[in-house]
């Protein structure tokens, strides 16, 4: 996937205001952030999204799992934060690379369910 632009981002090819990588994932800011803390994390390596993901990904979306926390609370995301991972069409995914979402760093958001 070449041309995918979270594949470019990974590979230093976009800039992108980087806030956490190791080995397996990268974090970064979102482009365009709806709260104080909008950070999206990714696997390096190429995965479309949840809907394509197998038990091969495992060790990659266990690290992914695994630093959430680090980083929303290294980026002030103190009092909570909302982790959202959209998922094709009706998931209103529109970057096909798995990402999460970290949102907070402001005021209660509201229950989505
Ligand atoms: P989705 O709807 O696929 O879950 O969210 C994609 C997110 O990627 C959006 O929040 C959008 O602002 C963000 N985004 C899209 N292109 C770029 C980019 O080039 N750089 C960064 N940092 N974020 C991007
Ligand atoms: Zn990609």
């Amino acid at each position: 996937m070449s041309d995918c632009i979270f594949c470019r981002i990974a590979r230093g090819e976009i800039p992108a205001a980087k806030v956490y990588e190791d080995e397996l994932v990268l974090a970064f800011k979102d482009i365009r952030p709806i709260a104080p803390v909008h950070v999206l994390v990714i696997p390096k390596q190429h995965i479309e999204s949840l809907a394509t993901a197998t038990v091969d990904d495992a060790e990659v979306l266990g690290r992914l799992f695994s630093v959430v926390g680090k980083i929303a609370a290294e980026q002030g995301a103190t009092d909570g934060f909302r982790t959202i991972i959209n998922s094709g069409k009706v998931g209103g995914q529109e970057v096909y690379h798995l990402h999460a979402h970290i949102i907070g760093g402001g005021a209660p958001l509201p229950a989505m369910i």
